[in-house]
């Protein structure tokens, strides 16, 4: 493995990016490292992060090489087809509020079946004037 620019000592991440902690590799390039997550959703729950420490999507370096979508979808397709999925969650926890446990950025590649009784996100109903409003607010910042 390539010797990532920028670590930090103590993130577990970065320590199996390091070969310090063991992983089940996936696949690799320069950039990113694809991994099981070892407590996985459903069997073949991959991980994807970049191999230089970053905590969240904001700080998400920009590939040099990767075009990462590409890699994110080699992953997927191998994922699918050897858990037999009906298809995948693709996501990424962004801060302690969205579920994120691990501070170094990673995406997750979650293999979903149309059996596997795990919930969707429940929505909520809203009006025109509220979409208007929320439109407004967020283009705002843009
Ligand atoms: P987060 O909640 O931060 O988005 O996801 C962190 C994920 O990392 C969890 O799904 C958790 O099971 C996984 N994880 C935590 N520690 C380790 C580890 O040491 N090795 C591997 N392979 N996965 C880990
Ligand atoms: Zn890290």
């Amino acid at each position: 493995m390539r010797k990532p620019q920028k670590q930090e000592a103590d993130c577990i991440f970065c320590k199996i990016i390091r070969g310090e902690l063991q992983c089940s590799k996936i696949y690799e390039d320069k950039e990113f490292l694809a991994f099981l997550d070892i407590h996985p959703i459903n069997p073949g729950h991959t991980l994807i992060a970049p191999k230089i420490h970053c905590q969240n999507l904001f700080d998400f370096p920009r590939a040099e090489e990767t075009d990462l979508m590409e890699f994110i979808k080699k992953v997927a397709d191998a994922v699918v087809k050897a858990t037999k999925a009906d298809g995948f969650n693709l996501g990424l926890n962004n801060g302690k509020a969205a579920g994120q446990v691990v501070m170094h950025a990673h995406f997750h590649i979650i293999p979903r079946y149309s059996n596997d009784g795990l919930h969707h996100w429940p929505k909520k109903d809203c009006t025109k004037e509220e979409l208007a409003e929320m439109q407004k607010k967020i283009t705002g910042f843009l």
